[in-house]
């Protein structure tokens, strides 16, 4: 039988490509489509939003009718009151909102432990091989060699650095045993901007319709290796959502990650 899907932030950029290839997926039933109260698409019919014509489904502020498992692509704080909201009706929730304060990290890790919560900074498989290359990589290569991890996003993304970026770091530390909340160094700019020893440079372009694109620089005297990911398109991360959505569908409570939906190990 098909998944019962909500989608929260379904007028959005990835709302709508999950909202779009979820109506192609035999797998999926949207049955509720949720977007901020005042939004100009409440009481639209999601279909029509998305150009397929009516789907009996008009978007509202709140789900009716509970869905098997609920998609979150919205705003930290709306991912936070969905998430009481989930958490009440013991609906599970895959969230991939990123720049959420390590008050509002520390929520979705005390609802975990009523509901299923998969949380993945970035969706796409191959990122989520970055994610464990990069901390191969920096134990491999030790301390001589300087890290740069740069990150490229489209003009309309507001936090920064990406949530992916900062992933990365946190893997990178995780693997050398560094210290995330003092290792990172956010640009350089001023007379005494120098290159410190250990520490990782972080750096963020915003431009045009850029996806999202990252790189993680290891440098020493002599040679550099950079890993590279770039996504071409949002359906990259829309389609993992919707993997990691049916992954999750009868999962025990628990907060959970991509690693565990691609089996890939910690
Ligand atoms: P967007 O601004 O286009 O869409 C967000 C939508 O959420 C908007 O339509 C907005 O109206 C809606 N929203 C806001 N408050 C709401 C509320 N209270 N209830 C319901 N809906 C509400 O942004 P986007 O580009 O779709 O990105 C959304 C988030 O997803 C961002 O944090 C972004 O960084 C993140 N993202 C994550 C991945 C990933 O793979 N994890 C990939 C792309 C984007």
């Amino acid at each position: 039988m098909a998944i019962k899907l909500g989608i929260i932030g379904s007028a959005g950029r990835m709302g709508r490509r999950i909202a779009a290839l979820a109506q192609q997926d035999e797998n999926f039933c949207i049955t509720c489509s949720i977007e901020r109260a005042d939004h100009p698409a409440q009481g639209i019919d999601l279909g029509e939003l998305l150009g397929l014509g009516q789907l009996d489904l008009p978007i509202s502020s709140k789900w009716s009718a509970k869905p098997d498992v609920l998609i979150n692509f919205t705003t930290p704080q709306a991912t936070i009151d969905s998430l009481t909201a989930a958490r009440k009706d013991a609906l599970p929730m895959v969230i991939g909102t990123t720049g959420l304060s390590p008050e509002q990290l520390a929520t979705v890790k005390d609802a975990a432990r009523d509901i299923a919560v998969l949380q993945a900074a970035n969706m796409s498989l191959g990122v989520n091989l970055l994610f464990h290359l990069v901390g191969e990589v920096a134990a491999a290569l030790g301390d001589d060699y300087d890290i740069e991890i740069t990150e490229t996003h489209h003009r309309f993304k507001k936090d920064a650095p990406s949530g992916t970026a900062l992933e990365l770091a946190r893997r990178i530390c995780a693997a050398t045993k560094k210290d995330l909340d003092t290792c990172i160094t956010h640009g350089r700019s001023g007379a005494q901007a120098g290159r410190q020893a250990g520490k990782i440079g972080m750096h963020a372009r915003r431009q045009g319709d850029v996806v999202g694109e990252h790189t993680v620089a290891f440098s020493t005297l002599g040679e550099t290796l950079e890993l590279s990911h770039k996504a071409h398109s949002r359906d990259i991360f829309a389609r993992g959502a919707l993997k990691a959505a049916a992954w999750l569908v009868g999962k025990e409570p628990g907060l959970y990650s991509m690693a565990n939906v691609l089996d890939l190990r910690k």
